[in-house]
């Protein structure tokens, strides 16, 4: 048997000397403020064990990574039919570009990126008020992690309604070719409240677990997708979970992951566990820098690539 806590501790002594490498998310005024040399990281087995290490009880702001619980929603929801408002390709540009969006007439790429994810809380908006959505989107998050706990950080969402721009754009733009349903503040009232969900890796590790383990959270119990679904959710999140830097993410750790600008990565080893990471220095493209180094560790030490030890 790997044992998993003396992996992680060795992860997190190695990596201690770097913390504070990469560049907190400064376009979100809230998340400017966060101290960038804290690190935890978390990991969730399929046989109900969670091993932790570092910071990995300090809720942090996980901004992207809910792209995948909104995707699991919208998919809840309106099955195969979402494809016909978003793509499933990775998309070779920035999260929040807004050039492709022009070129391919108002269809995001894939539901990562944030003119998809925006797309995506469209979806999950139809039918309530924007405060349903979110509400909806919180339980959702609870009943899969376990943890009535979770909350969303307000400041955080406010400091991003604040300063969203380029989400502003994105949504409108895509308000133009007719691939939002509802008033673009309602979209993005949905959505900034979904990236300002506060985790710990802890938290997060349980959350992912259904991804795991063919769509059952194998803690609880509850179904959550088919496995299937679940199946193909992590595809999505191999292909496009890390935006431009998907390609060097499955070259370096090869498991479906999602990151965020928070500094968290959730990445899936299907059959296994779910693993959460955190580290809020990012890197060039935005994603977690030591976040996908200490994955890159834990995949090299426990051979749990997707492409073979
Ligand atoms: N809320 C952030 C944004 O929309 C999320 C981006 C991210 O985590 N990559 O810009």
């Amino acid at each position: 048997m790997t044992d998993l806590q003396a992996i992680l501790d060795s992860i997190h002594a190695e990596l201690l000397p770097r913390l504070g490498e990469g560049k907190v998310a400064d376009y979100i005024p809230e998340l400017a403020k966060v101290d960038p040399k804290q690190f935890g990281m978390a990991i969730a087995t399929v046989d109900g064990n969670v091993r932790s290490v570092g910071d990995a009880d300090i809720p942090f702001s996980i901004q992207s990574i809910s792209k995948v619980f909104m995707l699991t929603l919208a998919l809840g929801k309106v099955g195969e039919a979402l494809w016909k408002r978003v793509g499933r390709e990775p998309s070779g540009t920035a999260f929040n570009s807004i050039v492709q969006l022009e070129r391919e007439e108002g269809i995001p790429r894939n539901p990562f990126v944030n003119a998809g994810a925006i797309a995506v809380s469209d979806v999950v908006l139809s039918g309530h008020a924007p405060r349903e959505a979110i509400g909806e989107l919180l339980r959702f998050v609870r009943y899969v992690a376990d943890d009535e706990s979770i909350t969303i950080d307000d400041k955080v969402a406010r400091s991003e309604t604040q300063t969203g721009f380029r989400n502003i754009a994105l949504a409108n733009f895509m308000r133009a070719y007719n691939n939002l349903n509802h008033p673009v503040e309602h979209v993005l009232g949905v959505y900034f409240h979904q990236c300002a969900l506060s985790m710990s890796c802890e938290q997060l590790a349980r959350a992912g677990l259904y991804l795991a383990a063919r769509g059952t959270n194998p803690i609880t119990g509850h179904s959550v997708v088919s496995p299937k679904r679940a199946r193909r959710i992590n595809a999505l999140m191999l292909t496009c979970g890390h935006y431009d830097g998907s390609g060097d993410f499955a070259y370096h750790v090869g498991l479906p992951g999602k990151s965020g600008v928070g500094g968290g990565i959730l990445a899936v080893a299907p059959g296994i566990g779910s693993i959460a990471v955190w580290s809020p220095g990012l890197n060039k493209v935005g994603n977690s820098q030591l976040g996908a180094v200490a994955l890159e560790m834990l995949a090299a030490r426990t051979g749990w690539s997707v492409f073979g030890d």
